[in-house]
């Protein structure tokens, strides 16, 4: 596929996709110079197209009882969801700026796949050019086989990681201060706040992290900003790349009306069991409303969705290992209790393809532990337990490494 359309300008790839939804129509322009009209439907306020015409243009298309796959053999799947603007590309999930919907016996999916994430994730195969609203279409069925195992420069999927066994380069460490800028996360006594604790144990923890040349040390953030919910994750998964790695996410917790609870706990991504689980991933979700969006994470179809989509990458038995170590290394010094090792649908935790971890240090909304939390030394403590965790986890994994 890398010939198929190898000299066009790459710029005019980053059209805006809102240029697209104000056009009054999509002409399409095939490998062979045929022209047509990719017929635009715009009947609920935002620019649509038959799914069949994803079918006219050489994908394998299906749609069974909502959820919409289109493929191209043995290459790339794409997975979508009618009433969701979530979709999943190989292995990362996306999110249009509308849903697609069933209209009688015909299903549209938003115009913004085709003009904004297709020439964009599939270069070699599309181009946009939204100033004469033209999209140049190259046949994907050239795709299968062209591109190499990992996935080629132009092709934009991500090969799903998988267990290397005799990789011999550091391990990768992605580190998570939850909240930040204009999100302050949980208000404790005296005005602390979650995004300073989580900052201040994220940078404590990288530090130790980089003395040993075993690990990599990213971040998502190392000052005071905000980084929203989903990007977090893929950040995690697009540095980590091949390799071994982990995720950790460091927050403090709160209970505002039950003002004695206290004690540590870290989850890992999967379906929240009890009331406090789900209490917990709707307050950790919440800043996913910083971007307008207002997920009510509660009862949340589109959450469930990526949740189900991902279930199949199944990292969860060593997010469990790794929450396990976690809680083991944070008993040793902290008043406690250990609340144990729990599970939610946490939504910086999705993108993360890779054994990952959310740890609420401690209660901002318990006074002595709240106060406890903004200690420098406690900060210190806090992070030299997770990196233990973290040495631990990796003596175990990824499987074939564990007597190194
Ligand atoms: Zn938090």
């Amino acid at each position: 596929m890398r010939a198929v359309r190898q000299g066009w300008v790459a710029a005019l790839l980053l059209c805006a996709p809102a240029a697209a939804q104000q056009a009054p129509a999509l002409r399409i322009e095939r490998a062979d110079g045929s022209m047509t009209d990719a017929g635009v439907v715009f009947d609920r306020g935002y620019a649509t197209v038959q799914l069949a015409l994803l079918d006219d243009l050489g994908w394998s298309v299906t749609e069974v009882g909502g959820d919409i796959t289109i493929a191209v053999p043995n290459e790339i799947v794409v997975a979508l969801r009618i009433g969701s603007p979530f979709f999943r590309w190989d292995g990362l999930v996306f999110q249009l700026s509308d849903a697609p919907y069933r209209d009688a016996n015909r299903v549209l999916v938003p115009l913004q796949l085709l003009t904004d994430f297709f020439p964009t994730r599939l270069p070699d195969l599309y181009e946009y050019d939204g100033a004469r609203s033209l999209l140049r279409a190259g046949d994907p069925s050239l795709v299968g086989g062209a591109r190499p195992a990992g996935g080629g420069p132009g092709g934009g999927a991500v090969q799903l990681p998988t267990g290397p066994s005799t990789y011999d380069g550091p391990r990768v460490v992605i580190i998570d201060a939850g909240h930040g800028g204009a999100d302050p996360g949980a208000l404790g006594p005296r005005g602390i706040r979650e995004k300073d604790v989580a900052l201040a144990v994220a940078l404590d923890l990288a530090a130790i992290l980089r003395r040993n040349t075993d690990f990599e040390v990213h971040m998502t953030r190392d000052t005071d900003v905000f980084v929203d919910l989903w990007e977090r994750g893929e950040i995690a998964t697009k540095v980590k790349g091949e390799r071994p790695g982990l995720f950790i996410s460091i927050h403090g917790n709160s209970i505002p009306n039950q003002r004695t609870t206290r004690g540590f706990e870290t989850y890992f991504l999967s379906e929240a069991r009890t009331e406090h689980e789900r209490r917990v991933s709707a307050n950790e979700n919440a800043s996913l409303s910083y971007q307008g969006q207002g997920v009510d994470p509660e009862n949340e179809p589109d959450l469930d969705f990526i949740l189900r989509e991902l279930r199949n990458l199944d990292h969860s038995h060593w997010s469990s290992l790794l929450a396990e170590f976690t809680q083991q290394e944070l008993e040793e010094f902290h008043p406690g209790p250990n609340r144990g090792v729990k599970q939610g649908v946490l939504a910086v935790l999705t993108n993360a393809l890779m054994p990952s971890v959310l740890v609420e240090t401690g209660y901002l909304s318990h006074d002595e532990e709240g106060r406890l939390l903004a200690e420098r030394a406690f900060q210190r403590d806090t992070a030299q337990a997770l990196a233990r965790a973290i040495e631990r986890f990796f003596e175990r994994y990824p499987p074939g490494n564990g007597d190194r």
